[in-house]
């Protein structure tokens, strides 16, 4: 094919060979992309990637494995929009796995494990759950628990004028019941709700045990995600993170139990005999589960995982927004340099990048793209989304979360930093910081801003697919321009006493310069 900003044989612009063939280390920053020529619509892009050499994405998205970015929400709202996430290991085993069984489990609309009463409860236990969790629409079944015979619903409707809140649920509990049998889809369950215009609406197998319900007030939030990221048996797939102490042998059984599709070796420096032996290690007993290691940043560190049997390499070492390791460790390297050297390594054995780290804007993950990765993992940008744990709070009138470095002091401080420490030493040097990231509303939407900011950016550079890109760059026909100072801060707003902007097309902050 020819390239798209070649013509005639006029090359302008270095090649990628060119551009990181000088001697210092280049950032995102510190180069640009040159236009190619528009030949198609941004919708005809196609984002479709793999994160590891078995696992397919519809969009090159995901999520650091990290105590205030993802759990469950957080990958289940990824995996719907076809990127996936991966849950952090700063918690129990069985914390953890319960994380990943919730997006395994995860059906859109089914509310798949209802919270349940026996008819000997009474109406202040459903008091009590109205209050810490929000609803009381609530399934009576035999002995109270799910999967027994469903022979009741109590609903408000049923208790709000009731004064003796300790009565039994079976006094007051509704018994003629709509009810719809297990495998029905979402749209015929739909249906029928608006039909028996009841607000809840239990799913039941043959033998009249609960299975899930479907709730009227998600009606209007079912959408379809027909993107979504999903196995052979249509559940959504779902990382985990380990690291590579020997003890984290059983919480990798433990995930591979739970059904987790990728595993994360989490480690600052992943060349070590310990990351080889773990690798070999879920090669030989887990041969069906992709693994994802790292953290690289140099081609021969890229080797021995590959040869350790790889799947996927993440690379990055001092680039994320909370992180200090460069600093306090003089180790590291300037992220687009190490995503294009590792990632030249790499496309020879077939095995997919991670650009993970420093992704702070849509141009980041197009140059992250661009310069050989394959897909970018992202902390910062996605810690300030309902999906993301912990609560928003009010600083200097804005609304915020907080979001740390799993090397913080603060998180060290919960057992977190098992991917920086080898041993147990007592004086721990950080590595990275704590902070707050504003408000970025529901990754749901933000998603597709990022979808809708590649496409445009694809369209714009002149290339349809990620392939496509990555054999442009390969073969010398995409071209760039390193940035001096100056050109960064013609390239940035500039000569304005005040501006509005965009936090990711979700609201807009007015800035005094
Ligand atoms: P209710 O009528 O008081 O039960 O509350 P709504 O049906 O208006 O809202 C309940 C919301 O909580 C819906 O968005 C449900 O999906 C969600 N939810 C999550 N888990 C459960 C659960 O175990 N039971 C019920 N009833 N709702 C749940
Ligand atoms: P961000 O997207 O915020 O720029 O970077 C997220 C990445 O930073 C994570 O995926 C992980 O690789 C890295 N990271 C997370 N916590 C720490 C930390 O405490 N120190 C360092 N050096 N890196 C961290």
């Amino acid at each position: 094919m020819l390239a798209p900003n070649i013509h005639n044989g006029i090359h302008d612009g270095e090649t990628a060979a060119q551009l990181f063939g000088r001697k210092e280390g280049l950032t995102y920053n510190d180069f640009i992309i040159l236009p190619g020529q528009i030949s198609f619509g941004a919708d005809q892009v196609d984002l479709s990637t793999r994160i590891t050499r078995r696992i397919a994405l519809k969009a090159p998205i995901c999520s650091s494995p990290m105590d205030t970015v993802t759990e469950s929400s957080m990958a289940i709202a990824l995996a719907l929009c076809g990127g996936i996430g991966i849950i952090h290991y700063n918690n129990t085993v069985e914390e953890q796995v319960r994380e990943v069984r919730k997006v395994k489990r995860f059906e859109n609309g089914f509310i798949t494990d209802p919270r349940v009463l026996s008819p000997d409860h009474t109406i202040r236990d459903v008091d009590r759950i109205r209050e810490t969790e929000g609803f009381s629409g609530i399934p009576i079944t035999e002995d109270g628990t799910t999967r027994s015979r469903l022979i009741g619903i109590v609903t408000n409707r049923d208790i709000d004028f009731e004064p003796n809140r300790d009565q039994p649920l079976r006094e007051v509990m509704t018994t003629r019941l709509i009810t719809a049998p297990e495998g029905i889809s979402l749209r015929e369950a739909n249906q029928m709700l608006k039909e028996s215009k009841k607000g809840k609406l239990p799913i039941i197998d043959r033998e009249g045990r609960l299975v899930s319900l479907v709730s009227r007030t998600d009606l209007k939030k079912n959408r379809d995600y027909p993107d979504a990221t999903k196995n052979e048996k249509k559940q959504l797939r779902v990382g985990a993170a380990i690291s590579t102490r020997n003890e984290d042998r059983e919480r990798l059984a433990a995930l591979v139990e739970a059904g987790v599709d990728l595993v994360v070796i989490d480690s600052a420096q992943g060349d070590s005999l310990f990351q080889i032996q773990l690798i070999e290690h879920l090669k030989t007993l887990y041969p069906q589960i992709d693994v994802l290691a790292g953290n690289v940043v140099t081609q021969a560190q890229c080797l021995h995982l590959i040869e350790a049997g790889a799947d996927g390499i993440r690379v990055g070492m001092g680039p994320g927004s909370i992180c200090i390791t460069q600093e306090t460790m003089a180790v590291g390297r300037a992220q687009a340099t190490a995503v294009y050297r590792t990632s030249a390594l790499c496309r020879k054995h077939d095995i997919p990048v991670v650009a993970d780290g420093g992704i702070s804007n849509i141009g980041f993950l197009v140059k992250a793209l661009a310069v050989g990765g394959s897909v970018s993992m992202m902390g910062g940008l996605f810690a300030g989304t309902q999906e993301a744990p912990g609560d928003y709070f009010y600083k200097d009138g804005v609304r915020v979360k907080k979001y740390r470095g799993m090397a913080s002091v603060e998180a060290m401080e919960k057992g977190g930093a098992k991917r920086y420490y080898r041993d147990d030493r007592e004086i721990r040097v950080a590595q990275g910081v704590s902070g707050l990231v504003v408000d970025k509303g529901s990754i749901l939407d933000l998603f597709p801003y990022l979808q809708q900011g590649l496409r445009t950016a694809f369209q714009d550079m002149g290339y349809r697919t990620i392939p496509e890109l990555h054999a442009a760059l390969e073969e010398g026909r995409l071209f760039f321009e390193a940035r001096s100072f100056s050109a960064q801060r013609e390239g940035g707003v500039h000569s304005l006493f005040s501006y509005q902007e965009p936090v990711l097309g979700v609201k807009e902050r007015t800035h005094a310069i």
